[in-house]
């Protein structure tokens, strides 16, 4: 086996540092646990195919981010590549309608609950944020409820709680990013996942002004913490009884849990429901849906929505061939399969081990705890978890060629693409570094910049 180095990718992140601000396109890929260079730095990516990804150094890693989710198909899936590469030969802008895009809402409509009318964006941060307005534009008020640990994207409305330190305040929006103006923070409040009273007492006290609550039905950015039985049908019922609309981001979920997204798993539907990553296998692709009488505010004079790439004709190509995939191939039946088997297998390699573990969410979508807990039901449970030895475990994956986040607060992703060899190699690197961390124990934070 070739010896771990990430020489290359050092050397890239050096010449990165001159030209890009932190030496990264995006924060999240700044990682804290890896450090040959003794800072904080990234990896540098050479490739992807199938449950594969390469970086630049010539590791090989069975990848399990799958670029945050959208790759649930696998890195360059023939069909979509093909359909891709048509596509742009007819040209990849136009700024004006085109029929794939009727098609596309169509297929939506017919395969999530509460679509009857579509329009797309090319981000998950787009599609919710223009949510966000449908929603203060159909109630005609303003302040939004998200819950802490939940990401909508990266826009000042939602980027407050997303990752709070466990010593801010519960209640009060904590904001993630420098530059955010002082007194947004007034159109926000913030709540407790899965705690039934205090989102009942603030939507009595708050109602006249509340026009949404969004969640993440499963939420993906707090490791993976499910919705407890009947929190969905509860936040429905305030919702309808109050005159708030109700938000699903299934910008994780959608497409990935089911077909039809978490609505369709937890039979409860939203006002309005977001889509992104797994409706392009990794194509810049979003969608914001919902019935004709809310999504009906969308139009000129009214709520502003659109964009130069809204709706481009190779990103509605690459969201049909997927969609037509997802439905013929009985891809979930597969990563069913593979991912309970992964998280059974993960789990006897804690528990041979003696590591003392809760391991949760779906085949599709999971993630597991060092901790003596239970069960994960908020975004505070995660501080009883030893993320340290988690972003350390990532750290031994990576050498033995597996790649998950460094933050617990990320999921583990399956796609279509991993296979019994993957599952295999996949446990067997569990195994050796598990053995590694225990021999070496580290101190490191995982958890985002
Ligand atoms: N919503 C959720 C639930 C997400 O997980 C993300 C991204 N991880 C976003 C919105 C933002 O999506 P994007 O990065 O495509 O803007």
């Amino acid at each position: 086996m070739k010896p771990f180095s990430l020489k290359g990718s050092m050397y890239l992140y050096q010449q990165s540092l001159k030209v890009l601000p932190a030496g990264t396109g995006s924060n999240a890929r700044i990682m804290r646990a890896v450090c040959p260079i003794g800072t904080p730095c990234t990896i540098f990516i050479d490739k992807a195919r199938g449950a594969r990804i390469w970086d630049v150094d010539g590791n090989d890693y069975i990848d399990y981010r799958l670029g945050y989710g959208p790759v649930i198909l696998g890195h360059g899936y023939p069909r979509i590549t093909r359909v891709v590469n048509r596509a742009q030969k007819e040209g990849a802008v136009y700024a004006l309608g085109n029929e794939l895009e009727i098609e596309l809402a169509k297929k939506i409509i017919e395969l999530v609950p509460c679509a009857e009318m579509t329009r797309f964006a090319n981000s998950g941060t787009e599609s919710t944020m223009v949510a966000v307005r449908i929603a203060r534009g159909y109630t005609k008020k303003d302040k939004i409820i998200k819950f802490e640990g939940a990401y909508h994207g990266a826009y000042d409305y939602m980027l407050y709680s997303t990752d709070s330190p466990f010593t801010a305040p519960r209640r009060k929006p904590y904001p993630m990013s420098w530059g955010i103006p002082k007194g947004i923070d007034k159109y926000v409040l913030i709540e407790e996942w899965n705690n039934f009273s205090s989102i009942e007492q603030t939507v009595r006290k708050h109602h006249k002004d509340v026009a949404a609550i969004i969640c993440e039905p499963v939420m993906g950015n707090a490791g993976c913490i499910p919705p407890r039985p009947g929190y969905l049908k509860h936040l429905r019922e305030l919702c309808d009884k109050y005159g708030i609309l109700l938000i699903f981001d299934e910008v994780k979920t959608g497409f990935r849990l089911a077909l039809g997204g978490a609505q369709e798993v937890f039979n409860v539907i939203p006002d309005i429901a977001c889509f992104a990553k797994s409706l392009g296998n990794g194509y810049p692709i979003a969608a914001v849906t919902g019935p004709e009488e809310i999504m009906s505010v969308v139009g000129p004079g009214k709520v502003l929505h659109g964009g130069t790439y809204s709706a481009n004709p190779i990103a509605m190509a690459a969201g049909l061939a997927t969609l037509d995939v997802l439905e013929r191939k009985q891809v979930h039946e597969h990563i069913g399969k593979f991912g309970k088997r992964l998280m059974r297998g993960i789990s006897a390699v804690f528990t041979d081990a003696r590591m003392p573990h809760v391991i949760q969410g779906f085949p599709s979508m999971f993630q597991f705890f060092f901790t003596e807990k239970n069960g994960i039901w908020s975004y505070r449970d995660l501080e009883a978890c030893d993320r340290n030895l988690y972003a350390s475990l990532h750290v031994e994956l990576l050498k033995h060629g597996v790649m998950i986040d460094e933050d617990n607060e990320e999921v583990i992703f399956t796609s279509f693409a991993h296979h019994s060899q993957e599952l295999n190699e996949t446990l067997a690197a569990f195994s050796d570094a598990v053995s590694a961390v225990k021999r070496a124990p580290r101190t490191m934070v995982g958890g985002r910049i």
